[in-house]
Order: C-alpha cells, then structure tokens, then sequence
C-alpha cells in the first residue's frame, strides 16, 4: 500500500446497513481518521429534544434554527476504546444519541435545510487534509463531490433491522424487533425523499451489498477498491 497519498473515502447508504463498521475498519487498515456524520445529526436532535423544541414527533425547526450557533459539535478520540466519540456541548453523548428516541426523531431534523448547512460546512472542514473515510447519506453527493472513492452500501431491511436490534439489545435496550424494522423503513422513507440532499447514489459510486458477506469479506472487497485507486494516483 501506497504511504505518501491519501485520498477521501464516501460511504453513503440506507440506515444501520453496516456503514460505521467498515468505515472504522477501514480508518484503522489505512491509518485514517473516520467521521460518523449521523453522530453529528443525532447530537442535534438530542440537544432539540433536551431543550423542548422536539415534543410528540413534531419539530420546532425555527426555534431549532436559531439555537444552531449554540450547538457545538466535536470528536475526541478515546485511546482506551480506540474509537472516536461524539461531544455535545462538552459532554459526552456517545451513548444517549443512539438510543430509539433519537433515532425516532433525527430524520425529520436532518431534512431541515440550515441544520444541513451547518453540518456539511463543519464536514468539509474536518476532511480538508484527505486521509479520511466519513458515513452518511450525501457524502459522495454533497460533502464530497470528489472523493476518489465512492461506496454505496445497502442490505435487505430484515438482515438490517436484526443486526440493529442485536446491537441495541446487548446494550440492554427493551427496543423489540417490530420497533427497530419500523424505525429503519420510516427513516429510509424520509431519508430517500426528502427535499434538501436526498439519499441516492451518486453516478460513480460503487455498490456494495453486504446482507451476505462478514465484516472481513467487506473489508477484503474495499481495500481492493482502495489499492487500485492508490496506484492509478501515484
Ligand atoms: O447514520 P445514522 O443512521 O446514525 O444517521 C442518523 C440519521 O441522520 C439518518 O437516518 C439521516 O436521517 C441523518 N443523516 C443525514 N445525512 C448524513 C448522515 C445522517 O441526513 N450525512
């Protein structure tokens, strides 16, 4: 593998398809830093609904609007759980922002056009030096139009909802099975059809489907993407 040239990895895709796993992966083979943008809009809505601008689904997107200067976004990289975590304000939410109530709420605050202004402009500048992999929804569209590397990942909604539920599951989540396929579905539905940066697959991103392959055999499958684009650069 190539030392000196890095490149920008894209990896867009519907919801809990596995992005964030061979994100990190990937980060790690390449000596890459990796950037979970969903973490970034889950700490918005958590902060909307901590401060009563989110009550029974509904959204205050101008009081939220206005309060966007005073949510303050950053990663820290935890060297004991050699993974980056998500800082709201200061605090720590790495784990509230993953929970079902978040994620009941963050798409219809993901649609909300400033909100998305903000986010993508923190975005690029945390990948201005290359040599980083970020997930999302629009990065390969929006964030970065030109990144050497383009992945759109996908998987059937069922293999989605268990991977999911096993993982909140064994973070002691009562969330049942029902309660995470709908959540998926419904967050695929705004995600897809929304009006600002929709989820679609940019015209030269390549597709990976993982509902049958393990986290190595998806790792193996990209690197090689990776080393051919390293040798076309060099
Ligand atoms: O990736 P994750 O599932 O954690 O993202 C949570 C939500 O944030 C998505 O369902 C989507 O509505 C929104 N999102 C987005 N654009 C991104 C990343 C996430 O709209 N780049």
């Amino acid at each position: 593998m190539s030392e000196n040239k890095k490149i920008t990895i894209a990896i867009d895709g519907h919801s809990s398809c596995g992005k964030s796993t061979v994100a990190k992966d990937l980060a790690k083979e390449l000596s890459y830093s990796y950037i979970d943008t969903g973490a970034m809009y889950r700490a918005v809505t958590l902060f909307g609904l901590r401060n009563g601008l989110i009550e029974n689904g509904k959204v205050d997107e101008q009081k939220l609007v206005n309060q966007l200067p005073n949510i303050i976004i950053r990663f820290q990289y935890n060297a004991e759980e050699k993974k980056n975590e998500t800082f709201l304000n200061g605090e720590r939410v790495e784990d509230e922002i993953r929970e079902l109530t978040v994620s009941n709420n963050v798409s219809p605050v993901a649609t909300i056009r400033e909100v998305r202004e903000a986010m993508v402009k923190l975005q690029q500048e945390m990948g201005r030096e290359k040599g980083i992999v970020m997930d999302g929804r629009d990065i390969g569209t929006v964030v970065f139009p030109d990144a050497e590397l383009k992945l759109f990942m996908t998987a059937s909604d069922q293999v989605r909802a268990q991977r999911r539920f096993d993982e909140l599951s064994g973070k002691g989540s009562d969330a049942t099975f029902e309660e995470v396929i709908q959540n998926i579905r419904e967050r695929d539905h705004i995600d897809s059809t929304r009006k600002e940066s929709p989820l679609r697959q940019a015209d030269d991103a390549v597709v990976l489907d993982n509902s049958n392959l393990t986290p190595d055999e998806q790792l193996t499958w990209v690197i090689e993407k990776v080393n051919k684009i390293l040798e076309q650069i060099q």
